[in-house]
């Protein structure tokens, strides 16, 4: 094993990656502790897909006094983060990509991380923004002067005022780790799988790997064929249908190059496919049968031993949690190549891994695939709005807001990828573009108007909850599994939206078409599909 030493422990997300060519970097900006604070009108937190969304929008839009402040040296967000073996989007891509930047270049029907992160960095490049960046950045504190109307932020790099915030900093970036006892007795490697150390090697170690999500059903497979002796940590087990990855060939990338209205036509027909998924969700009806029997029978062709079989049958609804594609997962768990204990990793005892089973497994190196704080972002506790409210304490019980991106008592701040913004079914571009194009709509509109502030009233605040709470039951998001998608506390669908991304961009497109400032929730009528 060559796995880097000493054992690398849980690192913030990718800060060591090399910076977008030409980028202006945070750290070639003299310090500036003691300086008067630069002033720009908007600031966008995050340089990652919603980040580059929000400033693309804003520019094709005519607002150019923007300023991208990203904590890594690199755009790109999670897919600059996450680069364990076998990191790939399991999204078409030709979905998976911004719909004003199409690629026909994609080499595979689901694009590996690698080339997504280089798209990224090329729109920022073909889109100008490369001059608004700054990067190097920890934003450390947000707060509303309310006198000024103005934010004030406080960063690694000195004193930054802005008219609007728009906060992107994105929903799989903090990563999360379980406290386990004796975890100062394990002197192996450790790490999460989205702080994937480049160069670590597992070959001929015993490697656990904890958890059973999509970031593990990639790495896993991919572990074993590299010679690593790996055992899966389970709590629960995954639904996995089919991925049929492919490469797309060199004569349909050239079609696609020259033929732009048949790649839209690809795009939008990929769009409809995933969009039907939805149903399946929604109610236990013939769709989400169907589902259930397409996972089922692939479990059923993949593993033969019928108790395996069991073990890896999940005992909650299928569409509760992410609906998993792969097609190595099980083949690498039913060869014999990777160890499947079937319950937590709970405790360490030097190098052995303690199960709730009460087996005791010998590891040289853990990976945690473990997921990330989604739900309780670690950014609200940064942001104070009017009065110095803390956005934590707003959101105590589960994150909130009005259009999912704008929240009472917090006036010209705007949250992407916050509050029921995520789909389970079909791309995340879909949804992070609608949020992007309504942040450019009120920031040009508040221009146009002479607007100086917009914010959500606590009634529109509310009623729009109150909306998404009752749409969000009988759905199979809330039929009793523990997901990411439900904050842990209040039991509410607050990461997921509970409608399909057709009602999500009708919503949000009727939210950015009322008068300024903003008055009244939309109908409900909006909300639904
Ligand atoms: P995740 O979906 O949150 O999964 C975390 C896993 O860790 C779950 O299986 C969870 O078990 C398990 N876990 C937590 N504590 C554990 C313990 N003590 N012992 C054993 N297992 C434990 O995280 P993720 O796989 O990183 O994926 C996060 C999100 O990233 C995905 O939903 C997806 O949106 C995105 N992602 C996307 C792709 C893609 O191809 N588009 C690829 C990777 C990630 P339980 O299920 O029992 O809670």
């Amino acid at each position: 094993m060559t796995a880097a030493s000493p054992a690398p422990s849980p690192a913030p997300s990718g800060r060591q990656h090399a910076p977008v060519a030409d980028a202006p970097s945070g750290r070639q900006h003299a310090p500036v502790a003691d300086a008067p604070p630069r002033e720009v009108d908007t600031i966008v937190v995050g340089a990652g897909i919603a980040g580059i969304a929000a400033a693309a929008r804003l520019r094709r839009s005519g607002v150019t006094d923007v300023l991208v402040v990203e904590r890594a040296d690199d755009v790109g967000g999670t897919w600059r983060d996450n680069v364990y073996p076998g990191v790939a989007c399991d999204i078409p891509a030709h979905l998976y990509s911004y719909s004003f930047r199409p690629n026909p270049g994609w080499s595979r029907r689901f694009a590996p991380g690698s080339e997504i992160q280089e798209y990224l960095r090329s729109v920022v490049r073909d889109e100008g923004l490369t001059p608004q960046l700054l990067l190097g950045t920890d934003v450390i504190d947000m707060a509303w002067d309310d006198d000024a109307e103005r934010w004030r932020l406080s960063t690694s790099r000195g004193g930054l005022v802005c008219r609007v915030l728009i906060l992107a900093a994105g929903r799989l970036s903090e990563p999360v780790i379980p406290q386990l006892p004796g975890r100062e007795s394990f002197v192996g490697p450790v790490m999460h799988s989205s702080a994937w150390m480049p160069g670590s090697d597992f070959a001929g170690a015993r490697v656990g790997v904890v958890g059973t999500g999509a970031s593990a059903v990639q790495l896993v497979p991919r572990l074993a064929e590299q010679g690593a002796e790996v055992t899966v940590f389970q709590r629960s087990a995954p639904w996995v249908v089919p991925r049929a990855d492919a490469p797309i060939p060199s004569s349909a990338r050239a079609a696609f190059a020259s033929d732009p209205a048949a790649m839209q036509a690809h795009r939008e027909s990929l769009f409809r496919e995933f969009e039907a998924g939805h149903a399946a969700r929604v109610a236990d009806g013939p769709e989400r049968e169907s589902l259930r029997q397409l996972a089922l029978s692939h479990l059923a062709a993949q593993v033969s031993d019928e108790a395996l079989r069991a073990r890896l049958t999940p005992d909650y609804e299928i569409g509760c949690k992410r609906v998993l594609l792969s097609d190595d997962w099980y083949p690498a768990i039913a060869s014999g190549a990777v160890a499947l204990e079937p319950s937590a990793i709970v405790a360490l005892e030097g190098g052995r891994a303690v199960a709730a089973s009460g087996a005791r497994h010998e590891v040289d190196a853990l990976v945690f695939a473990t997921g990330f704080a989604a739900t309780r972002p670690p950014f609200a506790d940064r942001v104070r709005g009017r009065g110095g409210r803390l956005l934590a304490d707003h959101w105590a019980e589960g994150m909130t807001a009005y259009a999912s991106i704008l929240m009472a008592g917090f006036p010209n701040l705007m949250v992407l990828d916050g509050p029921n913004a995520a789909l389970g079914h079909n791309s995340a571009f879909a949804m992070i573009e609608a949020q992007a194009e309504l942040a450019a709509t009120l920031v040009t509109r508040m221009r146009a108007e002479g607007a100086d502030v917009i914010e959500a009233s606590p009634l529109a605040e509310q009623t729009w909850t109150a909306e998404l709470d009752a749409a969000s039951r009988g759905t199979v998001w809330l039929s009793g599994c523990r997901s990411w998608y439900v904050d842990d506390r209040s039991n509410r669908l607050t990461l997921l939206w509970p409608g399909n991304a057709t009602a999500f961009r009708a919503a949000l497109g009727a939210v950015g078409e009322q008068p300024l400032p903003l008055p009244s929730p939309v109908p409900a009528s909006a909300l639904q599909s």
